[in-house]
């Protein structure tokens, strides 16, 4: 079993920018909240936010506060460092997350502080939120022992 544990992706690689549209995500993320979008008209879950809901067409959107609890839908283990700046970061996981309270909308984003064996699809994971120097607040997931 692979005994390394999943590390972060280093913060250099990430710069924030919001916009009207995922500034909410991110404001919520900063009170340690995961919020996902949902229509205001007919109740679907759309994540990423769009200006229109798929299924309606409307434009009214709900931020709702979700549970932070998932399953692991997929996950890649990134194990060389592209640039130098990476080197120290390697192995992190990269992985799609599914979360049932929100619909079943799936996150792009990272398994942190677990062994790499023990990474399974389907397994439970939940969010946890990596404070930055700079205020921003990123949600990552660790492996969760309770079912979603
Ligand atoms: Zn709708």
């Amino acid at each position: 079993m692979d005994q390394r544990m999943a590390k972060r992706p280093p913060e250099s690689l990430f710069h924030l920018v919001t916009d009207a549209w995922t500034k909410p995500f991110w404001d919520a993320a900063a009170e340690g909240r995961l919020a996902i979008p949902r229509c205001a008209d007919c109740g679907a879950f759309r994540m990423p936010p769009t200006p229109f809901c798929p299924h309606c067409r409307s434009q009214g959107l709900d931020w709702v506060a979700v549970s932070g609890r998932g399953t692991l839908y997929s996950y890649s283990v990134v194990e060389r460092a592209i640039v130098p700046d990476m080197a120290q970061a390697v192995p992190y996981v990269t992985a799609v997350v599914e979360l049932p309270d929100a619909g079943g909308v799936r996150l792009i984003t990272n398994i942190v502080d677990a062994q790499i064996g023990d990474l399974t699809v389907g397994a439970p994971v939940r969010a946890v939120f990596d404070r930055r120097a700079d205020g921003v607040a990123v949600p990552r997931f660790v492996l969760d022992d309770a079912a979603p």
